[in-house]
């Protein structure tokens, strides 16, 4: 298992920046007894002039309050607060290319009633970007991703992840890499951590919103493609259909942007150095390492945009 914390870890916890080795937890939290918790995993990069940059801040930290108030968590920090106190953490935990990992809890309560209070912790450890550009041979799941009227399936919830674990473990049992899971209705849904693309014909889809936890990436492959000139749709669609394209991906804050070298027995058979994919993941990953943008030169480029 990897390492995360050694005896001078910083993190924060409720307000205050403590050691992970002496933070301190309650047994009896409604969080660790359900998996009644919600959280974001979020990267942060040393930029390509030096500068460490929190990869869209405020799309996770907004995502998580909205993760919070979906399951009925008091939330009661705002994103800039987030965003200011997580540079810290890194900073006092000396880190630039690292990942990050804020989560609201519950207090102890072994009952079924909402809670009055929340707790926050935010938690950093090292992640280099980009390890490799390896293919991932994929195995089409026999867990079906949570169905919608049976939980929130857009809030990052930790007891979700329960279902992602266990499709995971039978990929891997399996010789494969990582698992495909399916929604309620058969079509193919998404990774147990990450979101998918196929490519067909030099145009991209992905499975539209509804069953899946519609990703940041996700959002960001949509930003790329609209900069590239490149096609992309949202659509449902089967396996079957997924096993007649040229190229596929995942796409997670994680993962990044990973392509695919098999479907169970379907070996995607565009190269993918020539495929508009890995265009996107040369863009994701230029774009990740970008010089930050002040809010004030924002600004500007905004009055900028209105008189041309
Ligand atoms: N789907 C699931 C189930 C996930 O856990 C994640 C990771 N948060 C994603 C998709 C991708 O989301 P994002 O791009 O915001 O990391």
């Amino acid at each position: 298992m990897a390492s995360y914390y050694n005896n001078e870890t910083i993190l924060y916890l409720n307000g205050e920046f403590v050691k992970a080795a002496e933070a301190k937890m309650d047994y009896y939290s409604q969080s660790f007894h359900y998996g009644y918790s919600v959280f974001e995993g979020i990267r942060s990069y040393r930029t390509v002039n030096g500068e460490t940059k929190i990869f869209k801040a405020k799309e996770h930290y907004d995502r998580l309050q909205r993760s919070a108030e979906l399951v009925n968590l008091p939330y009661h920090w705002t994103t800039e607060e987030l965003t200011e106190v997580t540079y810290e953490v890194l900073k006092r935990n000396d880190l630039q290319d690292a990942y990050i990992r804020p989560v609201v809890f519950a207090p102890a309560n072994m009952s079924f009633v909402q809670n009055e209070k929340s707790f926050l912790v935010i938690e950093v450890w090292a992640m280099q970007p980009f390890l490799g550009d390896k293919l991932l041979r994929i195995m089409t799941s026999s867990f079906e991703r949570p169905n919608p009227k049976a939980f929130k399936i857009e809030a990052k919830a930790a007891g979700h992840y329960v279902n992602s674990l266990l499709a995971s473990h039978e990929a891997k049992a399996k010789g494969y890499d990582e698992a495909l899971l399916l929604d309620m209705n058969g079509n193919a849904a998404e990774a147990p951590g990450a979101n998918l693309f196929y490519e067909k014909d030099g145009k991209l889809f992905t499975p539209a919103k509804g069953n899946i936890l519609p990703g940041i990436t996700r959002a960001t492959v949509f930003e790329i493609c609209e900069e590239l000139g490149i096609e992309v749709q949202e659509k449902f669609f089967t396996v079957d259909e997924l096993k007649q394209a040229d190229a596929a991906f995942y796409c997670g804050t994680a993962a990044e942007v990973i392509g695919f070298d098999s479907l169970d027995d379907y070996k995607f058979p565009l190269k993918w150095e020539e495929s508009v994919s890995r265009k996107i993941q040369q863009a994701y990953k230029n774009l990740v390492v970008e010089k930050a943008i002040e809010p004030q030169i924002q600004e500007d480029a905004k009055k900028h945009e209105v008189v041309a």
